[in-house]
């Protein structure tokens, strides 16, 4: 939900929030449908936590996406809908590199409605409260007449 917020107001007003240390920083910016996951071996001016927003510029193509297209020369098929990788080396001596991972809003919102809906088909898939099994210890108890768990004691009250 947190993310569709994001999403929405990333067309109107754009936010970056990074943290830098001595020697590297990192970055997230939401800005026009795109978010920019960034990381550098280089330390930035304002050292620290640093939250900017600003009005999201306009242009053609708008926000990030010229961006992506300047920074991501030979993109993949993927860059057309907003996934790209950008690594800048401005010293060409890898002293001061810049990695960028660009992805559309729609991605990270799919993403983080998959991982939970996934944890928890797994949990209920690896649980022993399915059918057939011990409640206690979740032995399989296909073909139990007698009522009782053989592996752990407990009375078993659906006989199978
Ligand atoms: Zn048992």
């Amino acid at each position: 939900m947190a993310m569709c917020a994001l999403w929405a107001q990333s067309y109107w007003t754009t936010q970056f929030v990074g943290w830098s240390g001595p020697n590297s920083w990192v970055g997230a910016l939401s800005m026009g449908g795109l978010l920019r996951f960034e990381r550098a071996n280089y330390a930035e001016d304002a050292g620290g936590w640093n939250h900017v927003r600003y009005a999201t510029p306009g242009g053609s193509p708008p926000g990030l996406w010229s961006e992506v297209y300047a920074r991501d020369r030979d993109g993949g098929p993927l860059r057309r809908v907003g996934f790209a990788y950008a690594h800048i080396d401005y010293g060409k001596n890898g002293t001061m590199v810049r990695n960028a991972v660009y992805l559309p809003h729609w991605a990270a919102v799919v993403l983080l409605a998959v991982a939970p809906a996934v944890w928890v088909r797994r949990f209920f898939a690896a649980s022993p409260w399915k059918a057939g099994r011990c409640k206690s210890c979740g032995y399989d108890l296909t073909g139990n007449v007698s009522g009782i768990c053989p592996e752990c004691g407990a009375v078993v009250k659906e006989k199978t």
